[in-house]
């Protein structure tokens, strides 16, 4: 029998989606899409047996069959694209792979928010409206001195924002030392350019002085700005004012001085080795009178960015209509509140918040996770590969203290057949995905960001 006489049997697209067996796929996915799919499957067999490349004798088969391979197709439209990855990268914070993961606690307070309705804005005791910020305001106050604070959705969001509300127009004087670029989509001179301000820039790249500032005041000055240099460092033949110098400068003049400062430690990490990082509360003490920072990075909160500063220019900040644009909404407001009110106990924040966990953790708790996550990849690889638990240093990531590192335990493995890099493309195609990274041609596990071994040994099925 030749194929066009066999293709007759091919069973038609209403009867499959007639037959019993498809309800259930219906029901999941829709008549519409069940009918589409099937109707590409049966297209495709019949052009691919028509040309000699399919078996023409499948054409006999019934129903189910090709119900089948409709509801395999179908099941791969199920899978998020997002997915939970494992970060053995030796980057804690690391913005590819969504920057911080929250405390438990903050994760409750997002999934409450997520499911039900909350007092965003709404006053429970007047039955009135509020304001967004009045649920955190408190709380980073408390926990920075500053006088008040506003949230955004991030920290470029704040900055944009707190430009906006006090430079519109006007010029804003930066050093050149401190032009950044984070990441390649965040460059300050041109998010001044797009909040309005006017960027005048003072100084040279190494060396910034007082007079330079001195100097470029003048009747179009609204702000000094300085940003923190969270991802680079200029070493070497370098001067530049301290900030409180500045701040009294400022001050002299009758201008805010507004402070990027990028991570923003709540509490002090110097212990943990990040020695370069003020927290907002330190900053504030020298005189600034506007800090903004990111609430993913150090901080170890969801994405958002808290403006905190003197009340005068809150207010100014929050009357502002680009606010409206850039507030958060109330899974990020929940989880943040849950973070900060962490930190009132700082222990617990070093315990609960995975990022100061993994941060702050001892090197003893990682070589003890090292050696187990060892075993498991010992027994999984067998005699195709050596696995091996090395020293190791990691980065706190996300521009923070760049030039620190951090002593880790990573796993080093060396396959026999598989280059390094292979052997990480094969780490990401486990379910979770393991991130790892090559350096120095070995192919290694970080282990700080490791809290449980099954974390790791989940993947290895
Ligand atoms: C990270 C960073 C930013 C950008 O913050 P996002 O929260 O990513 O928007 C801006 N300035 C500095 C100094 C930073 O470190």
């Amino acid at each position: 029998m030749n194929v066009k006489e066999s293709l007759k049997s091919l069973p038609s697209l209403e009867s499959i989606l007639g037959d019993t067996a498809c309800a259930s796929a219906i029901k999941i996915y829709g008549r519409e899409r069940v009918r589409d799919t099937l109707r590409s499957v049966l297209d495709t067999f019949r052009k691919a047996a028509l040309a000699g490349e399919a078996n023409g004798s499948d054409a006999k088969k019934n129903s189910t069959y090709w119900i089948g391979i409709a509801t395999a197709l179908l099941e791969k439209t199920l899978e998020p694209n997002l997915r939970k990855v494992v970060n053995c990268s030796g980057i804690i914070v690391h913005t590819n792979i969504g920057r911080s993961t929250l405390a438990e606690e903050a994760a409750n307070a997002a999934y409450l928010s997520a499911t039900s309705n909350v007092n965003i804005e709404y006053r429970l005791a007047a039955g009135e409206r509020g304001d967004r910020d009045e649920a955190l305001e408190g709380l980073i106050t408390q926990l920075t001195g500053a006088e008040a604070a506003t949230v955004v959705n991030n920290n470029a969001a704040a900055i944009l924002l707190a430009l906006n509300a006090l430079s519109d127009q006007m010029e804003t004087i930066v050093s050149r030392g401190e032009l950044i670029e984070i990441g390649g989509s965040f460059r300050l001179p041109e998010i001044m350019k797009k909040s309005g301000c006017r960027l005048k820039e003072v100084g040279a790249t190494n060396r910034t002085h007082m007079r330079d500032y001195e100097e470029a005041v003048n009747e179009n000055t609204a702000l000094i700005l300085r940003a923190h240099t969270s991802n680079y460092k200029i070493i070497g033949f370098t001067s530049q004012p301290t900030l409180k110098e500045l701040s009294t400068f400022a001050k002299s003049k009758g201008l805010p001085m507004m402070v990027d400062l990028g991570s923003g430690a709540i509490i002090d990490l110097a212990p943990f080795g990040i020695k370069d990082e003020p927290t907002i509360r330190e900053t504030l003490e020298n005189d600034a009178d506007i800090v903004t920072v990111s609430c993913d990075k150090l901080l170890g909160g969801p994405q958002a960015g808290i403006i905190a500063g003197r009340k005068e220019l809150i207010q100014r900040i929050r009357k502002n209509n680009l606010k409206r644009a850039l507030r958060c909404d109330k899974m990020t407001l929940s989880a943040l509140e849950a973070t900060l009110r962490l930190y009132l106990n700082p222990e617990k924040a070093l315990r609960e918040i995975p990022t100061l966990r993994h941060l702050s953790r001892s090197m003893d708790s990682v070589r003890n996770i090292a050696m187990t996550v060892s075993l498991s990849l010992k027994e999984w690889f067998g005699d195709e590969a050596t696995v091996s638990v090395i020293d190791d240093v990691c980065l706190a990531g996300a521009g923070s203290a760049p030039e620190i590192d951090i002593p880790s335990i990573s796993i080093a493995i060396t396959h026999r057949k598989l280059s390094p890099n292979k052997l990480a493309e094969m780490f990401r195609e486990l379910n979770p995905p393991i991130i790892g990274r090559v350096d120095d041609d070995l192919f290694r596990l970080d282990m700080r960001c490791i809290d449980k071994p099954s974390e790791v040994s989940d993947s290895l099925t």
